[in-house]
């Protein structure tokens, strides 16, 4: 009996080991550099079409339904200084979206540099962030897209799990706001 019992400690550890209680976030916890207490965003002209799947990502970020937690989102009218920008293009004017694309998001220095190409998510600290979203996929248009790409620009990295809004595709997901595993890396990364 004593061994069985050693066996399965051995497992749990394992187990526990590979489950991530919190959404994963990016190589050395890679995130805004001046945090997310006053989180400045602007809506391009050109996404304007997306005004109200982006304030209501604005909102849901803001009051999760979990408790507490740092973000404080302000919409303002011009891009200067602000933590992220929306734009929308299609896969004819921006070569990094595919036809399977809803969107995605960028991570710069304040010198207006990018942090990692644009394929690659980011490894240190960065000072704003573009989200694209591609308005030739009926996806960008769902109020999960500007929620996600909004969860990648606080520094959120994809969770293989279809509870949490982070999923990497619309397909797979099976919540349509930001969940308790979200939420618990915004505190655990701007705490
Ligand atoms: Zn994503």
């Amino acid at each position: 009996m004593k061994k069985l019992f050693i066996f399965f400690t051995t497992l749990v550890l394992t187990l526990s080991s590979v489950t991530f209680a919190m959404t994963p976030t990016y190589t050395n916890d890679a995130k805004f550099n001046r945090g997310v207490g006053n989180c400045c965003y602007y809506v391009d002209g050109s996404a304007s079409g997306y005004a109200n799947q982006i304030s209501s990502a604005a909102n849901n970020w803001e009051v999760t339904g979990y408790g507490w937690n740092p973000i404080y989102m302000t919409e303002v009218s011009s891009n200067y200084a602000t933590h992220m920008d929306f734009y929308s293009a299609t896969p004819a004017t921006d070569s990094y979206l595919s036809n399977s694309t809803a969107g995605y998001t960028t991570f710069w220095n304040s010198n207006s540099t990018l942090v990692a190409s644009k394929t690659n998510f980011p490894t240190y600290d960065y000072f704003y962030t573009e989200i694209i979203m591609n308005t030739n996929n009926s996806g960008s248009y769902d109020y999960r897209t500007a929620k996600h790409e909004m969860g990648h620009a606080f520094g959120l990295n994809h969770y293989e799990n279809s509870y949490s809004i982070m999923f990497p595709s619309l397909a797979g997901m099976y919540v349509s706001t930001v969940q308790q595993c979200d939420h618990d890396t915004i505190n655990y990364l701007y705490n």
